[in-house]
């Protein structure tokens, strides 16, 4: 049995200083942590428990910007009527994630911090060779079994999917994380995670120590009429096999686009804007037809590593079909 230090931290400064120490992890709702400490991926020597910070689990709606705490649970904010009046996409996307017990627990800090859930990464007694858990040993997943590995943003290096929904609504919508250290920083979620490249063993700009605080969403006119479309192998309880957030606001025509924003979960290594889809789309009438020919960009420069060559067809669907809802298009 491995031993490790438990610490509840008072406050965001003692919990930083805390986290200083090498191999410091911080617990928020544990759902992620405690499994990969259970299956020895993670081996912490020290564990933070920020879960009683005061002042880190509220939900602020104005007029310019969505401000979330970090260790706002995932069922609060899913359930906030605020949230779901103003921006229905930032609900869905964590009330279809996880089940309701887990949401009652994670927190949105957690949940972005959230690792891939590849069975290769995820089982170091029978892998050894996982670049992401131990750099330079190699990749099992490219020629074992990768259904559920990603066909976007990959590398010869790592072919892991970012597991989680909330973030992907983020990288629609350009959403800001607020970290604290030894400095405040803000970062655009979209460069907050890293592609694997030939380091996939780093996933995210978050420096040792740094904790996440919060996040702030612009609130842009398109976050009203947005949606998040889920498809899985089963209704609950399980991740994206191809999911999509988008949000559109028209023109007073109601027909013209006026900004549109879309984002895929499920299928790429770290939540995936399509901006190319977005501009073929900006300043035209759509229907449905037109929305189906815009959303084949969605894989443009898409790679299939084998049983997940479904995902390169699934994903333009998934994308026109969200857009269908949003536009009201039958
Ligand atoms: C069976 C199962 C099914 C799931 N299904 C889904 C799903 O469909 N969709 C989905 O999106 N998610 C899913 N999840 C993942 C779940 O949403 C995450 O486990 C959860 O959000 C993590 O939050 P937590 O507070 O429990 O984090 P923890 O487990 O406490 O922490 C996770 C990681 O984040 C770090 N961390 C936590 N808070 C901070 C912070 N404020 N700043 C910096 N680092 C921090 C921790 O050190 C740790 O490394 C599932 C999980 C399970 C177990
Ligand atoms: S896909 Fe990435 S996480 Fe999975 S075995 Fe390969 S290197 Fe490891």
């Amino acid at each position: 049995m491995r031993t490790f230090d438990y610490l509840r931290a008072e406050n965001v400064t003692s919990a930083i200083a805390e986290a200083a120490k090498p191999e410091t992890r911080y617990l928020a709702g544990g759902t992620t942590l405690v499994d990969l400490m259970k299956l020895n991926v993670e081996r912490p020597e020290h564990l933070v428990d920020i879960t009683r910070l005061p002042g880190l689990d509220t939900i602020e709606v104005s007029t310019d910007v969505i401000r979330i705490g970090a260790l706002a649970k995932m069922s609060k904010v899913a359930a906030d009527t605020d949230i779901i009046g103003a921006a229905p996409v930032l609900s869905e996307s964590l009330w279809r994630a996880a089940s309701a017990q887990l949401r009652n627990m994670a927190s949105i800090g957690g949940n972005l911090m959230q690792r891939t859930r590849c069975i290769y990464f995820r089982d170091p007694g029978a892998y050894s060779n996982c670049n992401k858990r131990n750099p330079g040993s190699g990749c099992a997943a490219l020629e074992g079994v990768n259904r559920n590995h990603a066909v976007l943003g990959t590398s010869d290096a790592c072919i892991a999917i970012y597991p989680g929904d909330f973030a992907v609504s983020l990288v629609a919508f350009d959403a800001t994380v607020l970290i604290s250290g030894s400095i405040e920083r803000r970062v655009p979620i979209d460069e907050f995670y890293l592609l694997p490249g030939q380091t996939p063993n780093l996933e995210h700009q978050l420096a040792p120590g740094e904790m996440i605080v919060g996040i702030e969403i612009p609130h842009v006119a398109a976050l009203k009429r947005s949606h998040y479309l889920k498809v899985r192998d089963r209704a609950s309880y399980e991740f994206a096999a191809a999911s999509a957030a988008v949000g559109i606001e028209f023109e007073a025509d109601g027909r013209t686009v006026r900004d549109v924003r879309i984002a895929v979960g499920g299928v790429a290594t770290k939540p995936w804007r399509l901006r190319a889809v977005e501009d073929a789309l900006k300043g035209k009438s759509i229907d449905e037809a037109m929305l189906r020919t815009a959303a084949a960009a969605a894989v443009d420069g898409a790679k299939s590593s084998g049983h997940n060559a479904f995902k390169i067809e699934l994903t333009p669907k998934v994308v026109a079909r969200a857009l269908m809802t949003v536009g009201d298009i039958a």
